[in-house]
């Protein structure tokens, strides 16, 4: 198909209403269709339909929609439950192989990106002695014919052991600034030459992981961008994962309420304490916080859709951070002393603890508070940069290498 005639928002309405009408039963939340192919087979049916991406262009399984538009659908889909639309905001690999992989690796891994039932990628970006400082990653990719040969030690690799495949960023050339050595890759994870040993957190779960890379084989093809270009790829990647980040973050546990907002003022209400003026007080000031945070995302999502990479996304994980420190910080003062309990028996306290530790998760990953503060005063506030000795040396004489 290489066009789609243009339709008016109410038309498009139509056509998202019905044919979610004729595919999706709201009451039982599952395809009417082909029930045992379960999600799997409906998010296949979403993005045969065009639903998964429709901002993206007809040519690559999209519709070419306005933002306006997309919404349009997403609320459509919201509406009834189903999952599946939105995927042009939302999977940060699909969208950075999009604007920069070849077309032979679009056609080979965008399908199975967009109808993945979970995230079928990992980030392998942090090493220890490269996280806030991305660019001095140490792990080198070396040519061999087709391939690139990677070696070296990635740290905190959420999902890396049911990842397929993992964005890769490892330096290429050593006699170049550190930034401008960099390639971004996207290497599969099921190879002989990819160890993963897995990290526990301080909330019991075991999220993230070491991954060690000895001679793994990622096929030239791979490559996002030129060789040596991979800081910009990493640039569009980690804008579309604060956009998610800035958009709520924090997975919630047994006993807890689906509604943030609702959850602040039913948890209070539930501890028969919503007439204390100070706990009102506390339960305005964090619903005034995300209130204003969905405005703000809004005008970042606005610059996203003119196609750049804006910083104002950090101010959105920034304050999504401050607002899930802020949240479980009232929930414990809502749930006072009941809240040093824990446990299978304590699913409130529990949760609320939970979130406690969870929140975190947003401070540190995807960028820490202080980076996100750094990238605002640079690019939103304009101040001066941030002094860099090594920044304009080869990276082989930088600290980062020499010590
Ligand atoms: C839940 C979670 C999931 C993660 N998932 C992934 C993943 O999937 N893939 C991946 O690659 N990484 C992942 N990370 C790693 C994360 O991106 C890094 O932890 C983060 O970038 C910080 O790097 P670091 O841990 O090396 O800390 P450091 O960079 O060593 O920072 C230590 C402290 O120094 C501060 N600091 C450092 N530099 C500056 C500066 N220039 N100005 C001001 N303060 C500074 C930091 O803010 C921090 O407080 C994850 C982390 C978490 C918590």
């Amino acid at each position: 198909m290489s066009q789609i005639p243009q339709m008016t928002d109410e038309q498009l309405q139509a056509e998202v209403t019905a044919w979610l009408d004729a595919n999706w039963d709201a009451a039982t939340k599952k395809s009417r269709h082909n029930v045992e192919a379960g999600l799997k087979g409906w998010l296949k049916a979403a993005f045969e339909a065009r639903w998964s991406v429709p901002r993206w262009p007809v040519e690559w399984y999209g519709r070419g929609l306005s933002n306006e538009q997309a919404k349009i659908v997403e609320r459509a889909f919201a509406k009834v439950g189903a999952p599946g639309t939105g995927l042009d905001r939302t999977n940060l690999a699909a969208n950075t192989m999009l604007t920069y992989g070849q077309d032979s690796l679009k056609r080979d891994l965008l399908q199975k990106f967009l109808t993945s039932e979970g995230s079928n990628y990992c980030l392998l970006y942090s090493e220890p002695g490269a996280g806030s400082d991305l660019a001095s990653v140490r792990c080198r990719a070396e040519r061999q014919g087709d391939n690139f040969v990677v070696n070296g030690q990635k740290v905190w690799t959420s999902g890396a052991r049911t990842a397929d495949y993992g964005m890769l960023i490892a330096r290429t050339n050593w006699d170049v600034p550190k930034h401008k050595g960099i390639s971004f890759f996207v290497i599969p994870m099921n190879q002989p030459g990819i160890d993963i040993r897995p990290l526990h957190q301080i909330t019991g779960d075991a999220h993230f992981n070491e991954v060690f890379l000895d001679n793994a084989i990622v096929p030239a093809a791979n490559m996002l961008g030129a060789e040596g270009d991979g800081w910009k790829v990493l640039q569009t990647a980690l804008a579309y994962e604060r956009l998610v980040m800035g958009e709520g973050a924090g997975e919630r546990r047994q006993g807890s309420f689906k509604d943030n907002r609702v959850s602040l003022v039913a948890l209070a209400r539930e501890a028969g304490c919503l007439d204390d003026p100070l706990i009102r007080q506390e339960i305005a000031r964090a619903t005034a916080y995300r209130q204003l945070n969905t405005l703000n995302m809004a005008r970042a999502k606005a610059e996203m859709a003119q196609g750049t990479s804006s910083p104002i996304m950090s101010l959105g994980k920034l304050a999504m951070s401050r607002i899930l420190h802020e949240d479980a910080r009232v929930m414990t003062a809502i749930l006072g002393a009941s809240s040093m309990l824990d446990g299978e028996g304590n699913p409130r306290p529990a949760d609320v603890n939970y979130r406690t530790f969870n929140a975190y998760m947003t401070s540190i990953g995807g960028g820490t508070d202080q980076i996100q503060r750094n990238i605002i005063g640079e690019r939103v506030l304009g101040l001066p940069r941030e002094v860099e000795l090594d920044r304009d040396v080869p990276f082989r004489e930088s600290r980062a290498v020499t010590g």
